[in-house]
């Protein structure tokens, strides 16, 4: 596994608020939330980018927005509604080369975003 920062959370050898977990998956609060829910959710398998998935890596993407979902249905924003987030690189913002679905809610969110 590669040691990026997610990585280390998921070897628990730095702290997060982790909200869901199962085989592939990890999810914790992101610690500079940028709406009353901001939820990340990394797979266990680092993967860098998008630009680095190959066709087998589907399943891995849409575990990500499988447990994103089940967990809005679980707390209660999903008919609310919400946005899901996955940064690529400079342009896109990313930060952190461990891809990572935002989840974010409890608010209305702007289009075009900023
Ligand atoms: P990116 O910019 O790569 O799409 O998203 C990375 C996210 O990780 C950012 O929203 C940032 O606030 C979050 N983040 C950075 N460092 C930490 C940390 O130590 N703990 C947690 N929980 N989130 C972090």
């Amino acid at each position: 596994m590669s040691d990026t920062l997610f990585a280390k959370i998921i070897r628990r050898e730095i702290p997060a608020a982790i909200v869901y977990e199962d085989d592939d998956v990890l999810a914790f609060r992101d610690i500079q939330p940028q709406a009353p829910v901001h939820v990340l959710f990394v797979p266990k398998r680092a993967v860098p980018t998008l630009n680095d998935l190959g066709p087998a890596d589907g399943g891995l993407v849409g575990q990500l927005v499988l447990a994103a979902a089940a967990y809005a249905k679980r707390e209660g924003f999903a008919e609310a509604g919400y946005r899901t987030v996955i940064n690529c690189n400079g342009d896109g913002g990313q930060s952190v080369f461990h891809i990572h679905l935002h989840l974010l809610a409890g608010r209305q969110m702007g289009w075009p975003p900023g």
